[in-house]
């Protein structure tokens, strides 16, 4: 049988970053603190996961039906911005030079592990399209191959559509994800996007 001890260390080092070594020196650290403390980090982990649920609209994280971004009357709707995950809008919030509307896919088109065409949110954002009808969809999805490969599947997906649909600009350190990109390079893709090749002559 595993004891609780080794259960703690055992979901800890499941953390992203974390090892075994400090998986074991997180759960000695919350051993030798005060039970409060430890119990409060439990309760606030509960409390998150409870009550953060993903906006109707673009499947950003949020506490209500809609979230901040999509129902603040500042940001641009003639932009949409299609991230792969809520960690990447919120690197491109920091970097604080976008002003438009954002949607989160989900994840990016990988064959091999499942990731499907169905299992991103890409119905709900033909209909957004159809609704609001935005004047530009911006791409800004990672560097690896399983991203590249999605970008070009949407930007065929959302042909019909009468607008204009764009990337970010070339320069992005091939291979890394977007959340890890630093924001003055970030901006710079940003603003120096470009039109999106649909690959039809390849
Ligand atoms: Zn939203």
């Amino acid at each position: 049988m595993v004891g609780s001890l080794e259960k703690l260390v055992e979901a800890l080092s499941r953390l992203p970053t974390i090892g075994q070594k400090s998986a074991w020196r997180l759960a000695i650290h919350l051993l030798e603190r005060p039970e409060s403390e430890a119990l409060h980090l439990a309760h606030t982990i509960e409390e998150v996961r409870k009550s953060i649920k993903r906006c109707e609209v673009c499947f950003n994280y949020t506490e209500k039906e809609i979230c901040d971004l999509c129902s603040s009357p500042s940001r641009d709707g003639s932009v949409i911005c299609v991230v792969e995950k809520p960690a990447d809008l919120f690197t491109i919030e920091k970097a604080g030079r976008y002003k438009g509307l954002y949607h989160v896919l989900g994840g990016v088109l990988s064959p091999l592990n499942g990731v499907t065409a169905e299992k991103l949110n890409l119905a709900p954002l033909k209909k957004r399209i159809e609704q609001k009808t935005p004047k530009e969809i911006i791409i800004a999805l990672g560097g690896s191959s399983d991203s590249e490969t999605t970008a070009i599947y949407l930007a065929r997906f959302l042909k019909s559509q009468d607008l204009r649909v764009t990337r970010l600009a070339r320069g992005l350190p091939v291979g890394m994800e977007l959340e890890y990109v630093d924001q003055i390079t970030l901006a710079q893709a940003l603003n120096e996007r470009t039109d999106l090749d649909y690959g039809e002559n390849r």
